[in-house]
């Protein structure tokens, strides 16, 4: 299973401790994760094995919303800073739209991905 995480810069913590909450079961569940670049270089520097895409001003979230209209990615975390301006708003919609489209399960927050996590 393939899930994607993203992070903006003022939500980057909160997704790491996500990620060390769940560490047992991200292993157990042999899931693969991916990652919008500053995401993933810091998920990895927790110790997470993550393939790392282009960082998300630069086409990370376009590219994560490829993989889910290709059927690559089953789930998306998706933690998103609502108090602070992004150039990419609409790389983020895109991604946004696509997982509506394909109906694939997106969390914009941690109390809803611990909710998917728990149903993995
Ligand atoms: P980043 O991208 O992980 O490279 O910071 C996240 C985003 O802003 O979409």
């Amino acid at each position: 299973m393939e899930i994607a995480i993203i992070a903006h810069d003022g939500k980057k913590a909160e997704m790491i401790q996500f990620l060390m909450d769940f560490k047992a079961v991200l292993s157990a569940k042999k899931i693969h994760l991916i990652a919008t670049g500053t995401t993933g270089k810091n998920a990895e520097k927790a110790g997470f094995k993550v393939r790392k895409l282009l960082s998300g001003p630069y086409g990370g979230d376009a590219q994560i919303a490829a993989r889910v209209a290709e059927g690559k990615t089953n789930m998306v975390f998706f933690f998103r800073d609502p108090l602070d301006k992004h150039p990419h708003e609409p790389d983020i919609a895109m991604l946004m739209r696509l997982c509506d489209v394909h109906n694939v399960p997106l969390a914009t927050n941690p109390a809803t991905a611990e909710l998917l996590m728990k149903s993995v």
